[in-house]
């Protein structure tokens, strides 16, 4: 977690769960890129190449690939009415190429399901790094929708939805990490 993406919408009246007022809370929150972008040496990231969509990352010899992507969750007293996670997903070279040979495919929406792991890791108790996604394309402009496939309270806040209260608590929980 090197960075957050700043995005300044205000909640207006007092918080149910606390009595405060949630000012400045940050719909969008994530990583500039994979955690081990900066796990590297400066050597290999040298070599590598990092945009705002796409990391192929050189490690110990090894060529990975990543996918910036938006795990969306559902704000159930917002606004915001959605909370995303804007975070990268590790594919492999096969599931890459795939995606590269698409991108620029208007019709790119139209690829199949991908399945990855997650590189990030996020405030929550249980790791989040290696989580299995499940990465849906969308047209060109928009960023990958992400689901998380399997059982964590990542998974379960994604199905069921967050309150704007722990919105700004992940917000804090980010910048303390
Ligand atoms: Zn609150």
């Amino acid at each position: 977690m090197d960075a957050m993406i700043p995005a300044g919408k205000s909640a207006s009246g007092l918080c149910p769960d606390c009595h405060q007022l949630h000012t400045g809370i940050a719909p969008v929150l994530g990583a500039s890129a994979p955690d081990d972008w900066l796990a590297v040496s400066r050597g290999e990231r040298m070599e590598s190449e990092l945009t705002p969509d796409i990391c192929i990352l050189t490690d110990d010899g090894r060529t990975r690939h990543f996918l910036r992507g938006h795990l969306q969750m559902p704000v159930l007293d917002g606004p915001p009415p959605v909370f995303v996670w804007s975070v990268w997903v590790e594919l492999d070279h096969h599931s890459m190429e795939q995606v590269a040979r698409w991108w620029t495919n208007p019709n790119r929406a139209a690829i199949p399901p991908i399945e990855g792991r997650l590189a990030n890791e996020l405030p929550y108790e249980k790791a989040t790094g290696g989580l299995a996604i499940t990465v849906h394309t969308r047209d060109p402009g928009l960023a990958p929708l992400l689901i998380v496939s399997e059982d964590h309270a990542l998974a379960t806040e994604q199905r069921q939805g967050v309150s704007v209260h722990r919105i700004a608590e992940l917000g804090s929980l980010l910048q303390r990490a």
